[in-house]
């Protein structure tokens, strides 16, 4: 048994619940001193009852490599433009049967959300109807307007802004904003610390657009399940948040277990 294994809490502290979680790591992450291996990941999905999981690093061949082989792991690429032929790649991973879409990280790979290097790759989701994660909350790269000139710029996209603004308030609420001006825009919970920002959020940009991330392992799973749970929304919008929405965007249809086929422009 991995040694990682051991880092898994005896309980995770949550009611019974069906989780699809839009934003997780694996690999090695020592600026952090975190990791989640293969054994590890396995074992976490089972102990959270998290039935799909999205997962990514850097290293596009190993994150292949672990959704091949653990069931309920599926993949977004990593798009960094300054990567020599990060496009090639990624067109090639998106013919993947287990990926589905991509993630951005504009801060840690310094460049602009609406760089045009960027914009063939949308256009390529866009055709596929997959969508885009995008790291959301620091500056100078990742605030939520500078996200929004993308959304802008291709309305028929799908962008979520991860973390929703993370740890501050006016990014936060100007994630919101993004969302509620842009209906191409979805928020993803995780690293935000405010419960009472869940309920906001949907009241104000819907139902259907606020999905659950955990950012696992830099942080514990039950407690950003926790934060849906005591946001204030009944259990029928906390499901969707923790489940349904992600399995409508990612898989087709909001009951889906796995991608379904898309309308024609796949
Ligand atoms: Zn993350």
């Amino acid at each position: 048994m991995s040694d990682l294994l051991s880092s898994l809490p005896p309980t995770t502290g949550i009611d019974p619940a069906v989780i699809v979680d839009s934003h997780m790591h694996v690999g090695e992450f020592p600026l952090f001193d975190v990791r989640m291996d293969r054994p590890t990941l396995t074992a976490t999905l089972a102990h959270y009852g998290i039935a799909a999981g999205m997962v990514f690093h850097p290293d596009n061949q190993y994150v292949r490599e672990v959704v091949e082989t653990v069931e309920g792991a599926w993949g977004l690429v990593w798009a960094n433009p300054h990567k020599e032929g990060f496009l090639e790649e990624a067109l090639e991973l998106l013919e993947h049967p287990k990926f589905l879409g991509v993630k951005m990280h504009p801060l840690l790979d310094a460049y602009h959300p609406n760089d045009p290097r960027v914009h063939p790759l949308v256009e390529a989701l866009i055709k596929r109807d997959m969508p885009a994660l995008i790291h959301c909350g620091h500056p100078i790269f990742t605030l939520p307007w500078s996200i929004e000139e993308l959304a802008v710029r291709f309305p028929e996209a799908k962008i979520i802004l991860g973390h929703m603004g993370h740890g501050n308030v006016i990014y936060i609420n100007g994630s919101i904003d993004v969302a509620e001006r842009n209906p191409n825009v979805y928020l993803e919970t995780s690293g935000m610390p405010m419960h009472t920002k869940i309920a906001e959020a949907v009241r104000r940009v819907g139902a259907d657009r606020v999905l659950f991330g955990s950012d696992a392992p830099f942080h514990e799973i039950g407690v950003e399940v926790r934060k849906v749970q005591v946001s204030g929304l009944s259990t029928e919008l906390v499901g969707r948040v923790l489940e349904k929405n992600a399995r409508k965007l990612f898989f087709g249809a909001e009951d889906a277990t796995g991608p379904v086929a898309r309308a024609s422009k796949r």
